[in-house]
């Protein structure tokens, strides 16, 4: 077959890039997108664990590769797009799945404001720099899906003290996808938060009740949408969740 019959093949599928995805929801994110036949882009901010997860998961029916991506680093962010553009010429599925510092260790009152900066450009700055960065990709879609996952630490009615860079940081994060979903009305890209509840990762610790699978689905729930689902939202499990 020649190089455009292999094109079109690879324009069928919908094309998915999920960001901090060599471990934890992010990686079952993949897997499970995988098995639904998107064409899957895992990034991680490190090169050999990304490619190293990317075997773990690929089976001789999925269509998986990997591209580094640093949320934090806007050089990275440009050439991860530029890959996309180059080999796809669109992106239909953005999932911002990066986050860092679930900070149980401390309080406002005295939290260590470096790690609150760090949470701050990794869990707001860095979706928001992703989702700049590939908009115009998005847009080529026709139908795209950004999904912002979040967590319920981001909603402001039920929030209490404790964990204070990790609950600023995604009720940022909340705000910048009701921003982004109103602006981009209209035009065929949804954006939503998506909570995948407490599950058992690094972040979740072993305690969790979840498993990455069952949070991976309420992340992907968002992330197959019908043209006419909902956007600007907060979910979990499908269900609206307070801000
Ligand atoms: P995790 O196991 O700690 O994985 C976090 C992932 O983010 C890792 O792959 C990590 O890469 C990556 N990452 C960190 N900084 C990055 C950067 N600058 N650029 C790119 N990737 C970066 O966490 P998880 O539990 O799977 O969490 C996934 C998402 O679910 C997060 O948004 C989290 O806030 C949310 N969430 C989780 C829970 C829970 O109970 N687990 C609950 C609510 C919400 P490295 O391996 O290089 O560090």
């Amino acid at each position: 077959m020649n190089s455009d019959g292999i094109d079109m093949i690879k324009s069928e599928k919908s094309i998915a890039l999920v960001t901090g995805a060599n471990r934890g929801i992010g990686l079952e994110i993949c897997r499970q997108l995988s098995e639904k036949q998107f064409r899957v882009v895992l990034t991680s901010r490190n090169e050999q664990k990304g490619r190293e997860a990317v075997n773990k998961i690929q089976t001789c029916h999925s269509s998986i590769e990997f591209h580094q991506l640093d949320v934090t680093d806007p050089d990275s962010v440009s050439r991860a797009a530029r890959f996309i553009e180059q080999e796809f010429g669109r992106l239909d599925l953005l999932i911002n799945n990066a986050a860092i510092h679930y900070d149980t260790w401390q309080q406002a009152a005295n939290a260590d404001m470096a790690t609150v900066e760090e949470a701050l450009d990794t869990n707001l700055l860095g979706p928001w720099r992703v989702c700049r960065g590939f908009l115009p990709l998005l847009k080529e879609s026709g139908s795209a899906r950004i999904v912002n996952v979040s967590s319920e630490s981001g909603s402001l009615s039920g929030m209490g003290g404790g964990t204070p860079a990790y609950g600023v940081s995604k009720a940022a994060l909340n705000a910048v996808t009701i921003k982004l979903a109103a602006e981009l009305r209209g035009s065929g890209i949804l954006v939503n938060a998506v909570c995948p509840g407490w599950v058992r990762t690094e972040m979740g610790g072993s305690a969790a009740p979840r498993s990455v699978a069952q949070g991976a689905q309420s992340v992907i729930w968002a992330a197959t949408l019908p043209d006419d689902g909902p956007t600007g939202g907060f979910f979990r499990d499908g269900k609206r969740l307070p801000w």
